[in-house]
């Protein structure tokens, strides 16, 4: 097996694939609603997979990707940050560690180039900027090249009934002002290279534009999925979240997923999955995707 999962709190777990090297660092785990991260699934079936605490809240992880690719040092999402009100702060208990993760980590920001956000929900973009103790936002990685989807941009601008709070502009705007960050337009199909071996494909369904992370070294492949299937509890082509905008397309995009994940024994990488932000998926006898046992 070409990865190791970590007990300790900032480094989840390293990898290699062909060249590159994996780090997944955390921004510390925090809590949603297991109901809204289930959808229509009944709580007995889930909680089996990833018990509930007393107010039903289930324990997430929020996973940054660093890949060293030899020539490049690229981020691949930035967790939840610190520039939630105090309100949200309290809710989602949020921990505000990814910096101290890096520096523990031996990875400075400044030498990161790449900075790529699968969609601006506030749980993954939160430390594309930082506030300061003096309220000024600057940018947490000074000299890197940032990447979003256009759409997700411009979906957070409408601010909608049904998601306005997911979006912060204090997590964008800045960037995209400043000329920092560039605005993909991939469509459907389309695959996007953002540096040699690393590429971006949309894989919709939880929002308009969620961009996958294509890592390519080697012969060797691995893909950060993002909330296309958030965490290895969520590998049912069905088990879909109450917060996908179009879960009827999740049900698909997933089964385009593990046609190429499956036979080309991908390394799949969890934005939320605290316990295992890595594995690789193979079909059960009964025909359901679970995690490969990792054999050293
Ligand atoms: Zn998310």
């Amino acid at each position: 097996m070409n990865y190791e999962l970590h007990s300790d709190d900032l480094i989840r777990a390293k990898a290699t694939l062909g060249d590159f090297e994996l780090t997944v660092l955390s921004d510390g785990v925090y809590y949603l609603d297991g109901g809204a991260m289930f959808g229509v699934v009944p709580k007995p079936l889930w909680e089996k997979r990833l018990p509930a605490d007393a107010q039903n809240r289930v324990t997430l992880g929020l996973n940054t990707v660093v890949v060293r690719t030899g020539k490049h040092t690229v981020v691949i999402e930035t967790g939840i940050g610190n520039k939630l009100s105090d309100k949200l702060r309290g809710i989602y208990d949020a921990k505000e560690q990814l910096p101290r993760a890096f520096a523990v980590a031996g990875i400075r920001p400044k030498e990161v180039d790449v900075v790529i956000n699968s969609h601006l929900h506030f749980d993954h973009c939160g430390w594309n900027t930082t506030r300061t103790p003096e309220g000024q936002i600057i940018p947490t990685f000074p000299n890197a090249r940032y990447f979003a989807h256009r759409g997700e941009v411009d979906h957070g601008h409408l601010q909608l009934e049904r998601d306005a709070v997911s979006y912060i502009s204090a997590n964008y705007d800045p960037l995209i002002e400043s000329g920092q960050m560039m605005l993909l337009d991939t469509r459907p199909g389309q695959v996007e290279e953002i540096v040699p071996g690393i590429s971006v494909e949309c894989f919709p369904g939880h929002t308009a534009q969620l961009l996958a992370v294509h890592l390519e070294s080697d012969g060797r492949h691995g893909c950060y999925i993002s909330d296309l299937i958030p965490t290895s509890a969520h590998l049912d082509i069905t088990w879909v979240m109450g917060y996908d905008l179009y879960p009827l397309t999740c049900i698909e995009e997933r089964k385009r997923f593990y046609a190429r994940a499956v036979p080309e024994h991908w390394l799949v990488l969890f934005t939320h999955d605290h316990q295992m932000p890595m594995g690789y998926i193979r079909w059960n006898n009964k025909g359901k995707p679970e995690i490969e046992p990792s054999h050293p």
